[in-house]
């Protein structure tokens, strides 16, 4: 999994969790770990499974929501995992933005688990809004250092990211 616009760590961590390979606890428990729940320590409503964990979970669900609402456009039903990380569904954006586009899904799912571990690990609630906001400000600096939109702007990253040309435009004075 390699998107260059991001850190390699996040493409790992997308690649593992396509596998089932990241320690939610059903899994810690099917390799014989103790635990006193295998509930979703977010909602503790459902077991934790990958799936739950990073796309189901009511937590998750609104953090994807924002996202996609900052996108112009809402979660796709019942998406899967590999729904979320391939950026399928939205191949009619403009120039090379599919590629930010999955980066920020990748980034997203990211947080969503660095969320749980926070909670699980530090006792630490970040709330919703804190982990979306965080998403876009990594995105925006990752994106920026890495690709070639290095005069993309903060507030047009916020407020319209489907529309933000090819890079090369970018560059040019308006008319
Ligand atoms: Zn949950």
């Amino acid at each position: 999994m390699k998107n260059n616009y991001i850190p390699q760590k996040i493409g790992i961590f997308v690649w593992r969790t396509l596998r089932g390979r990241i320690p939610v606890r059903v899994e810690l428990d099917r390799r014989g770990i103790d635990l006193d729940s295998i509930l979703c320590p977010m909602c503790n409503d459902y077991i934790e499974t990958v799936e739950h964990a990073i796309i189901s979970c009511k937590v998750a669900k609104d953090i994807w929501k924002a996202i996609y609402n900052w996108w112009g456009s809402n979660p796709p039903d019942n998406a899967s995992l590999s729904n979320h990380f391939s950026g399928s569904g939205r191949d009619n954006l403009p120039g090379g933005n599919k590629k930010i586009w999955q980066a920020v899904e990748w980034v997203s799912g990211y947080f969503i688990w660095k969320k749980r571990n926070q909670k699980i690990f530090r006792n630490d609630s970040w709330a919703s809004s804190k982990v979306v906001s965080e998403i876009q400000v990594k995105t925006f600096e990752w994106i920026t250092n890495r690709s070639r939109r290095k005069s993309l702007e903060w507030i047009q990253w916020l407020t319209n990211p489907i529309n933000l040309g090819s890079p090369r435009t970018n560059n040019r004075e308006p008319g």
